[in-house]
């Protein structure tokens, strides 16, 4: 039953998560220790790998993850840890990839290392916000988007998870994760992790909306330890991209801190209970973060066996939670924001303004008139801009004119590749990480990540459902901005034929493995 790396290389590591979830079993996955790069390499691999080998012994998780720059952008590389995890247990981790400062010639370089090492199971993720920004120039940001599929064709039996965030309370927010959720399906993955989140009836959300789209990924609820310690810190300010950590929980936390054991088995076993949940509710796993030792794990891991025998079914579990999530003084915990937003709560009040719909018809007309390949303007002036060479004196001239129309109006950034005509005219470069497939997770509302501008994927939405295309939206996958093209005029690249590039993605695999992967577990 053992799961070749059927990419090839021979050396046959098994990979119990396409095992366990090939056999619709219930995953298991713990996330690693971060790889804190103020550590020797050696002691990072020494913690991560006696960590994967307790599991290994234990048998009652399915497979450890190794994360990717979860604490600073300095942590060490992922894959050395993933092979080293692989060796000593014969079996591969699932590898946290972010694309944050990285671009496709890293992926590259890293899918290959990755097939000469026999990895195969990922999980693609944009990344959060760079903590250390570069001095000089724009921060890259690969979309997973754009690694999955690169993924999906370099290593095509691979295991490929992609991330969701269905704990938004906002149309725009929540809208633009499932259309990109469905984006990454259509690009390669074939199960989605979710963000942290403690709102079951998001998940019951999630798994309907994708019932609904004919979509039946493997879904995994992420469930982070919470301890009052780290409620703490959250409650003196800190934060977390993208998570939505309840404000009355981290106050029931700290309540419960008041326990001569400072809250730590009330947070052991909230989070056992979540597992639980995630079972009771139908999905196909849970991943756990923030337990990294053997001590807790155990202690976490024996808690869910209790749940799972207290609760056998959902009505059992639902009250066990319902039970559960009470202050002392038997309050419910309120684990939603004001007003929020779910798909079987109408209203969707999410409109494009009337300046968003002005400015678009007329960029769309614009783009109609002069750039598109049939109209007599294009045909024109395109076959004299088409002459010119990017980064002659000519083209450097008609690069100005191109910022100066377009910077003010548009954020245009030159990049060279223009990708308005796919992005409903809303530049991709406006935002920060520069993505153009759909937002990242990291949205507060519909505030970015970054916290000084509206998201620019909700007025994508807004557009999107403004003209009856969110399906269209979904389907296609814009192509990244070669770095060679940067900085010079995006015109003469189109006029020329080496314009931006968009495609329709196919429709999603089947779920929930590739047929290659589905045969190799048979
Ligand atoms: S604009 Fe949206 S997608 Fe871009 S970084 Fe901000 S939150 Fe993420």
């Amino acid at each position: 039953m053992g799961h070749d790396a059927s990419s090839g290389t021979g050396r046959g590591y098994r990979s119990r998560l396409a095992e366990v979830l090939g056999r619709r079993g219930f995953a298991l996955t713990v996330e690693s220790p971060p790889l804190l790069g103020s550590k020797p390499l050696e002691d990072v691999v020494s913690e991560v790998t006696a960590l994967a080998r307790w599991l290994q012994e234990d048998g009652r998780a399915t497979a450890i993850t190794v994360s990717d720059r979860v604490r600073t952008d300095r942590d060490h590389d992922p894959i050395s840890v993933a092979l080293r995890v692989a060796e000593v247990t014969g079996t591969v981790p699932l590898v946290h990839w972010a694309g944050k400062g990285r671009t496709a010639l890293h992926l590259q370089r890293d899918l290959e290392r990755a097939r000469t090492g026999g990895l195969q199971s990922f999980l693609f993720l944009t990344g959060d916000a760079l903590r250390e920004p570069p001095r000089e120039g724009s921060a890259r940001y690969l979309d997973s988007v754009d690694a999955l599929r690169m993924a999906r064709h370099e290593l095509p039996d691979s295991l490929l998870a992609a991330a969701v965030n269905p704990f938004k309370y906002r149309e725009e927010a929540l809208l633009g994760q499932y259309v990109k959720a469905a984006k990454k399906l259509r690009a390669g993955a074939d199960l989605l992790i979710t963000q942290i989140g403690w709102d079951p009836r998001k998940l019951v959300e999630l798994a309907g909306w994708l019932g609904r789209r004919g979509l039946h990924p493997p879904v995994l609820a992420t469930v982070w330890l919470l301890t009052p310690r780290l409620a703490a810190r959250l409650l003196q300010g800190a934060t977390l991209p993208g998570v939505y950590v309840p404000p009355d929980l981290l106050r029931c936390l700290e309540a419960e801190a008041k326990a001569p054991d400072h809250g730590r088995q009330r947070a052991i076993l909230r989070a056992a209970l979540q597992v639980v949940g995630a079972a009771r509710l139908g999905l196909a796993g849970a991943h756990v973060c923030g337990a990294h030792t053997p001590r807790t794990l155990e202690e976490l891991l024996d808690a869910v066996e209790r749940w799972r025998r207290d609760c056998p079914d959902l009505r059992s579990w639902e009250s066990a939670w319902d039970e559960f999530m009470r202050h002392p003084d038997r309050r419910p915990v309120r684990l939603v924001p004001e007003d929020p937003f779910y798909l079987d709560a109408p209203p969707y009040d999410a409109l494009a303004s009337p300046a968003e719909i002005r400015r678009f018809r007329i960029l769309q007309a614009l783009d109609r008139w002069v750039f598109d390949h049939g109209s007599p303007l294009a045909r024109a002036a395109g076959a004299l801009v088409a002459r010119t060479d990017p980064r002659s004196a000519a083209g450097r001239a008609l690069g100005r004119v191109e910022h100066a129309l377009k910077g003010g109006w548009l954020g245009c950034q030159m990049c060279g590749s223009c990708r308005l005509p796919h992005t409903f005219f809303v530049c991709p470069e406006t935002c920060p990480k520069g993505l153009a497939n759909g937002p990242c997770g990291g949205t507060d509302g519909n505030t970015c990540e970054f916290g000084d501008r509206e998201c620019i994927h909700a007025r994508v939405y807004r557009l999107a459902k403004h003209t009856g295309r969110v399906l269209q939206w979904e389907a296609t996958w814009v192509a990244p901005v070669p770095e060679e093209v940067r900085g010079t005029c995006s015109w003469v690249h189109h006029f020329r034929g080496q314009g931006s590039r968009a495609e329709v993605l196919p429709e999603p695999r089947p779920a929930p493995l590739s047929p290659q992967a589905s045969r190799a577990l048979r």
